[in-house]
């Protein structure tokens, strides 16, 4: 029997069959099934099912809401090898990095179970009688975007912190990996989810979001994406009056101060690099690397890349994976060809590699000027772009000089260098001295084009609520 599953809809509590487009496998080319294409009509039943969930679920005691939702998280752990097996055979990641994802999924349900019990208002001190009290309600039916590169770990953000105050969705996954997110879904449906709180659709992306996001059932947007496809949602919610939460790119700048070791410093920062062949909002692309440690570091993140074990995630050897979709190996060409004819020394890597498959080498390019289009484009890929800089304060410089704001890094022994990119450094979060952006009690999230809202910790769930302040004067 297949190890992936069929693909279908979920509307109302019921599985719903359609046609669709095929699903590839990254590493071999081949057909893993077909995606559901919701119509219309699919769509309508997905918003009446959502709004006779939220009456249900929203008067559905905090704990309660907990224990559903810990149950899933439970029966999706119980399944952790299977789920991550379909992960990698359609998004491509290597195995033990498709567990973790799964794995990690579970963590963020289960504490976003608990922290919904937690969602306190306040009463306000006042004169006698009179009563004003702050109350955090669930703001209704979610419209929720999912992306490809973490197909299991982002729809598991979403759902859990919407569900997790109250709220109900329609979920819109990608396309390209629909599998992982159908059996996120199909976990809460074996754990007893009421009908129509959370319903899961395919189709084509911009049919979908253009019917959804301007109904009036819908009360609030969530996307991760593209920082184009994010401007545009939020302009069509905008223009509708909705709330949105935007995760969208980043283009990662990884401060390496001449106070560390080089070589110690080079085999993080390309474990880090490799992780997800690069294809992460939060992957660690623009490496500012101070006078003294360059040349060493240079040379040790070359060997490290080339040394690395390219091949089907499916191998437990394997160390990077295919590219998720032949668009990446493309536009990996694209860059590094710019980098290159801009004056890049490519140290490694650079081109595809032979025979079928998306596989592109973790490639390390130095000396790479700033107006190359790679310093200024998210990459999305696995190409490590590494710049010579002669102070702190020139590093923080170019650091802060696209438009991105996500994720940031930075590698030094020094409290005051460290205190200084505390204060100065443009993103959502900064990671000293490690390469993990974000855990499940952690708000995640960017700042300028990268968007704006947050995911995890008490702030995700926050993004989920309205407040309401209630003036009572008892007569
Ligand atoms: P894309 O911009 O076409 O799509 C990005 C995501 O948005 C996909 O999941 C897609 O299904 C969805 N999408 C596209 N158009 C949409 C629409 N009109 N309405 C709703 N959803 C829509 O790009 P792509 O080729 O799939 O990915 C490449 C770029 O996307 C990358 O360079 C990266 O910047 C960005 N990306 C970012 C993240 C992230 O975690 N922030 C994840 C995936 C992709």
């Amino acid at each position: 029997m297949s190890q992936y599953p069929e693909l279908k809809l979920f509307i109302g509590g019921e599985w719903r069959q359609a046609t669709g487009e095929p699903v590839l496998n990254p590493a071999t080319q081949a057909i893993l099934g077909s995606v559901p294409r919701a119509t219309p009509r699919d769509l309508d039943d997905a918003l009446q099912s959502a709004e006779e969930g939220f009456r249900v679920w929203s008067r559905t005691a905090p704990d309660k809401r907990a224990e559903i939702i810990n149950k899933a998280a439970e029966i999706l752990r119980s399944r952790a090898e299977q789920v991550a097996t379909v992960l990698t055979l359609e998004q491509g990641k290597p195995i033990g990095q498709s567990r973790s994802e799964v794995l990690r999924s579970c963590d963020i349900l289960e504490w976003d179970a608990q922290e919904g019990r937690r969602l306190y208002g306040r009463v306000i001190p006042s004169g006698p009688g009179m009563r004003h009290s702050v109350l955090r309600q669930p703001i209704g039916v979610v419209a929720a975007f999912s992306p490809w590169n973490f197909p299991i770990a982002s729809p598991a953000r979403k759902v859990g912190a919407a569900l997790a105050t109250g709220c109900a969705l329609i979920l819109k996954a990608s396309e390209e990996t629909p599998a992982s997110a159908l059996e996120l879904v199909r976990a809460f449906d074996d754990a007893g989810l009421p009908p129509g709180v959370l319903n899961l659709v395919f189709g084509d992306p911009a049919e979908i979001s253009e019917y959804l996001i301007p109904q009036p059932v819908v009360r609030m947007v969530t996307f991760t994406g593209s920082v184009s496809i994010g401007k545009q949602l939020t302009a069509m919610a905008g223009a509708h009056m909705k709330p949105v939460i935007m995760e969208l790119g980043g283009h990662s700048p990884v401060i390496v101060c001449a106070d560390v070791d080089p070589s110690v410093s080079a085999a993080q920062c390309t474990t880090a690099k490799a992780r997800n062949a690069g294809q992460i909002c939060t992957s660690p692309t623009r490496f500012f690397v101070e006078d003294a440690a360059y040349d060493e570091f240079v040379d040790a993140m070359a060997t490290k890349a080339a040394s690395l074990k390219i091949g089907d995630g499916l191998d437990h050897e394997t160390e990077l994976g295919p590219l998720a979709n032949m668009r990446r190996v493309a536009a990996m060409e694209v860059l590094v060809e710019d980098a290159i004819a801009k004056g890049a020394r490519l140290n490694t890597g650079g081109s595809k590699c032979a025979g079928e498959g998306n596989f592109f080498p973790l490639t390390v390019l130095s000396d790479v000027p700033l107006d190359a289009k790679a310093m200024n484009e998210e990459p999305f890929g696995p190409l490590a772009l590494i710049t010579r800089v002669e102070s702190l304060e020139e590093a923080i410089q170019k650091a802060n000089a696209t438009p991105f704001g996500l994720a940031g890094y930075a590698l030094t022994d020094s409290a005051k260098k460290a205190n200084r990119l505390y204060e100065e450094l443009e993103v959502g979060n900064l990671s000293i001295n490690h390469f993990v952006a974000s855990i499940a009690e952690t708000p995640f999230g960017g700042i300028k084009d990268s968007g704006f809202g947050r995911e995890g910790g008490v702030e995700g769930l926050h993004g989920y609520t309205v407040v309401k302040n209630v003036s009572h004067l008892m007569t």
